[in-house]
């Protein structure tokens, strides 16, 4: 009988790591913890590897489901000099054609949870009655900023970089420098098609944040979004924090072993984290820096280490985890060998959760994905604030001068190419202050206050916890 109780509903990730990896965790929470069963449906990217790894693993349960849409041919509008938004965009659009087909195959589930770039699903759920709730991966203050924006578009007729701040209603203005890159140039098409999905919004019969209430209380943004009189007037959907939805129970593989056991051998808090996320690439000038800068700083580190890009800072966003050239080649010469008694060098891609969770690990430097923001928070771990593309400059902002449990190097303009760089000195300071020295003692102070607030929010009678089960109700 229980059976028969159960709401069924279909949650969809765009294809991107960043995106799978929360709604999966969201969705695995839904099956584990409300007794929700859930097709799980997934979009074929091109270059899959670690989309597989992560779907295959056998930590799925029972009552969750992957459902394949069927692969899109979109090599003839698609190509590598698009930028990834717009190209996940037209990914997207395709392979969500048959969606209508595969919602009435599965019985017409009692809801869609989306993310961001898949908004032609509320139009083909409209016409099946069929509530879509979008689920958003970045902070409140950037949904803040993305409810908006229609209004912005509509109001302001120069760039927004050409402002002195860009004004969200409810929330502390943003910086002109800290803005999505996304939102630079409005005549790009890039703008537009962000512009169009997050228009979009307002069709949400719910917006999921994964965030939760006492990490962003303090800013202003989450007051703001809840109490502002602007989103009042919006046909606004009302706005859950469900987090810290991070990934809880990820193995480490055989080939990864090597990591645990070499932390094992390391002091509580000595050794600091470098990775850029799942995409996140460096000029070979900057990668030379970081390299000299770890070096210089004499502190114990794990780099996870991709072969540098000139052109893109998400180098790697179409195949995360490929496995890629020996690190020997681009790193500075002798430098693997020089520090191999303080550091180990990872090609590529490592467990990144387990590695944060151990407590060997006193740092993290990070590209400021927001799942990699959790994840160090969730486990105490205070961080150099490195950010790269999409929102990662308004969460660096946060992390450092609102939530203050990060450190944000400085950067230098260079004449040459216009492009700033964070010198080998500045990274010695950072990376020395933050695991030796009394400020990174108070981030990791407050880290660890946060730690425990977020192991609250999603247990029975948490602040997430409860909210999900409201809407879950509404489900049945
Ligand atoms: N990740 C990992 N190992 C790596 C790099 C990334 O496990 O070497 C995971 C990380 O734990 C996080 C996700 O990939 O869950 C990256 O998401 P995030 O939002 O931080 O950044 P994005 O990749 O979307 O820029």
């Amino acid at each position: 009988a229980q059976e028969v109780t159960k709401p069924h509903i279909a949650v969809l990730s765009t294809p991107g790591i960043g995106n799978l990896v929360p709604l999966l965790e969201f969705a695995k929470h839904l099956v584990i913890h409300h007794n929700v069963h859930v097709s799980f449906l997934v979009i074929n990217t091109e270059a899959p590897t670690m989309q597989h790894r992560l779907l295959n693993s056998a930590t799925l349960p029972t009552h969750l489901q992957v459902v394949n849409l069927p692969p899109v041919d979109v090599t003839s509008f698609v190509n590598d000099n698009m930028d990834v938004l717009t190209r996940v965009s037209y990914i997207c659009q395709e392979s969500l054609k048959p969606l209508r087909a595969t919602l009435i195959e599965l019985n017409l589930p009692k809801a869609l949870i989306i993310d961001i770039f898949t908004t032609d699903a509320f139009l083909i759920c409209k016409e099946l009655g069929i509530p879509v709730y979008s689920f958003f991966t970045s902070p409140t203050k950037f949904l803040a900023l993305s409810l908006c924006l229609p209004k912005l578009d509509k109001e302001i007729e120069c760039e927004y970089v050409d402002l002195p701040e860009v004004q969200v209603p409810g929330c502390k203005p943003v910086r002109t420098d800290d803005l999505v890159e996304h939102l630079l140039n409005r005549k790009d098409e890039e703008y537009r098609c962000f512009l169009r999905h997050v228009s979009r919004l307002t069709m949400a019969a719910g917006v999921f944040v994964n965030t939760w209430d006492d990490l962003e209380l303090k800013s202003s943004w989450f007051n703001g979004i809840k109490n502002d009189p602007f989103y009042k007037t919006l046909p606004a959907p009302p706005v859950y924090p469900v987090g810290p939805l991070i990934k809880r129970d990820e193995a480490v593989t055989e080939p990864d072993e090597y990591i645990i056991s070499w932390l094992n051998n390391q002091s509580p808090n000595s050794v600091l984290l470098v990775s850029l996320g799942s995409g996140g690439t460096l000029t070979t000038e900057q990668l030379t820096e970081l390299a000299w800068g770890l070096e210089m700083s004499k502190q114990k580190f794990i780099l996870v280490v991709r072969k540098p890009n000139d052109f893109s800072a998400c180098g790697t966003f179409f195949d995360a985890g490929s496995d890629g050239e020996d690190p020997e080649s681009y790193l500075p010469e002798g430098f693997v060998k020089r520090t191999a008694e303080v550091g180990l060098v990872v090609p590529s891609w490592a467990p990144q959760v387990p590695i944060l969770r151990h407590e060997a690990v006193g740092g993290f430097l990070s590209h400021c994905g927001w799942n990699s923001i959790l994840e160090s928070i969730v486990n105490g771990v205070p961080m150099i604030a490195w950010p790269l593309y999409a929102e990662q400059k308004m969460n660096a902002t946060l992390l450092t001068e609102e939530i203050a449990v990060a450190v944000k190097p400085i950067e230098v303009s260079r004449e040459v190419r216009g492009k700033k760089l964070v010198k080998r000195e500045e990274i010695e300071r950072v990376v020395k202050l933050l695991i030796g020295g009394e400020e990174g003692k108070a981030m990791r102070g407050k880290a660890n206050e946060l730690k425990e607030s977020a192991s609250k929010a999603l247990k029975f009678g948490g602040s997430s916890y409860d909210l999900i089960s409201s809407v879950v109700e509404s489900w049945k």
